[in-house]
């Protein structure tokens, strides 16, 4: 892998297809041991989140069920904090046993304004799965239960993350090169 160009950015190789593989494997193998029985509901965060929700809804073996929600967009290289409902929850989550699986958590803005939503709607349990996340980077209080792999506070693209459109097709996740 050698050092690629998006927009007017140069990327550089981060983290390679096997391991994010292997951790959403990983994942996988906890979740099922965690909601045996319990027919969890995964809410998938649109749009940088369909990669690593396709990948990891693959490694659940227990009975499951999905949806997909879209909350925010993201302009540039720093999140924007605007929210937008653009897709809504057409399930009932009331009772139910619900996993976000949220792409990566920067500042934790969109998520921490969007879950009392959720917490609203009464399930029995409310957890959130992220693939990326970047402590350095959190502003604001989250319990983020699940994570693959943590990364420091640079911006990364590719696996579903996009720069400006761009990116989302790679298998691979390359960080900004500075
Ligand atoms: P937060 O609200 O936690 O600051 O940001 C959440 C959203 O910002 C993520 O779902 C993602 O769409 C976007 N985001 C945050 N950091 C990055 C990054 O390093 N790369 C890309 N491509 N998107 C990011």
């Amino acid at each position: 892998m050698s050092a690629i160009t998006v927009h007017d950015k140069q990327f550089v190789p981060f983290i390679a297809e096997d391991t994010i593989l292997h951790k959403i494997k990983e994942l996988g193998a906890e979740l099922n041991k965690d909601y045996e029985g319990k027919k969890p509901l995964f809410i998938a965060i649109l749009n940088g989140s369909f990669m690593f929700a396709s990948d990891l809804f693959k490694e659940v073996t227990i009975d499951a069920e999905i949806c997909f929600i879209k909350l925010a967009s993201y302009k540039g290289t720093h999140s924007t904090g605007h929210v937008i409902t653009a897709i809504g929850l057409d399930i009932d989550i009331t009772g139910r046993h619900v996993v976000i699986l949220e792409d990566i958590v920067d500042t934790g803005k969109t998520l921490h304004s969007f879950l009392p939503q959720l917490q609203n709607q009464q399930p029995a349990s409310l957890k959130i799965a992220v693939l990326l996340h970047k402590p350095e980077a959190q502003q604001f209080p989250l319990p983020i239960d699940y994570v693959c792999i943590t990364i420091a506070n640079k911006f990364v693209l590719g696996f579903g993350l996009d720069y400006d459109g761009l990116g989302r097709n790679i298998r691979e996740i390359y960080q900004i090169s500075e």
